[in-house]
């Protein structure tokens, strides 16, 4: 399976700053490892979001204010990160990374993106620490390229996905489907085509006692080319901001649900990470990797049925 690493393309932060940036490190060396010893795993590196991909989704003046370093106090503080060449340079990789990703997913069966799942970003605004809404992008991108028709993106990041539902609210060919907590970040909530909204403390049981209506409901609903999975590790129960308690278990079973609702259907689906937020690091980077490896395994099963 093709993954697409963003590490190294550094975000300078601040001392002490909240996101846990190193994360991503860790995870890209744990694939490695895994594909040292044999997993179904190519790590390559992504390339940088053009204009013309980033035009389909965000408004040129957005653009040019990102570019030019010229956005106003109020939206750096709205991004949650200081604003730098290098947070330009990072976040056209991370977008990058997700258009690969598709690509690669609709060629492949599956494909990740280490990064991303920045789903916060509006057409003509950036938010909670992202800047550019990746799956958007690779929405619009593969819809442009002629590889899909209809897109479903199905976000279990733990905060609700208001910048895609806001892109797609006039949008029927891309269904956007978020289970998220309630009473989390942000405050306001854009409707997406299908919401389901978590109470605080909600465990593995629950979550997957509702997920699995919502999954199947998203894919009649949307009978997608394509599907864009937002795989956040924030709805863990040592999370410092997700206020869920799901274990590490119930993830991966949450992870499970949703490949192979997409491989039973035959649908491509490509990965991005999304939040993860654990003082543990190597929690966050433990989560992502088993999401990955549970990707690869199905990918290369797939394949071998093919082959056989
Ligand atoms: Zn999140």
């Amino acid at each position: 399976m093709r993954c697409y690493p963003c590490d190294r393309y550094p975000l300078p932060l601040p001392e002490g700053h909240r996101f846990p940036i190193e994360k991503y490190a860790r995870l890209r060396l744990r694939l490695e490892e895994q594909a040292a010893a044999g997993a179904d795993l190519q790590l390559i590196e992504p390339h940088a979001a053009t204009p013309d991909e980033l035009r389909r989704v965000h408004c040129s003046d957005y653009l040019g204010r990102v570019f030019a370093g010229r956005l106003s106090e109020v939206e750096v503080r709205r991004i949650g990160f200081p604003w730098s060449e290098q947070l330009v340079e990072r976040s056209l990789r991370s977008t990058g990374a997700a258009v690969d990703a598709a690509v690669a997913a609709v060629e492949d069966g599956m494909a990740a993106s280490l990064a991303g799942g920045t789903h916060h970003a509006g057409a003509d605004w950036g938010e909670g620490f992202c800047v550019f809404n990746d799956t958007a992008v690779a929405a619009r991108e593969v819809q442009a390229q002629g590889l899909a028709e209809r897109v479903l993106i199905i976000d279990l990041d733990v905060h609700q996905g208001n910048g895609t539902a806001a892109i797609f609210a006039d949008d029927s060919s891309v269904f956007t489907m978020s289970m998220h907590g309630a009473r989390n970040f942000p405050l306001r909530k854009v409707s997406s085509s299908l919401d389901v909204p978590l109470e605080d403390g909600t465990g593995d049981e629950e979550y997957l006692q509702l997920l699995e209506p919502a999954v199947d409901e998203s894919f009649t609903r949307a009978r997608p080319d394509l599907v864009l999975y937002i795989a956040g590790a924030d709805p863990y129960e040592g999370d410092r901001l997700g206020r869920l308690r799901l274990s590490r278990a119930g993830l991966l079973a949450r992870d499970r649900l949703v490949l192979t609702a997409a491989k039973e259907q035959g649908v491509p689906l490509a990965i991005v990470c999304g939040g993860g937020y654990c003082e543990d690091i190597d929690a966050i980077a433990e989560i992502h990797t088993a999401t990955m490896l549970e990707a690869a395994r199905l990918t290369s099963l797939c394949r071998s049925r093919l082959t056989r």
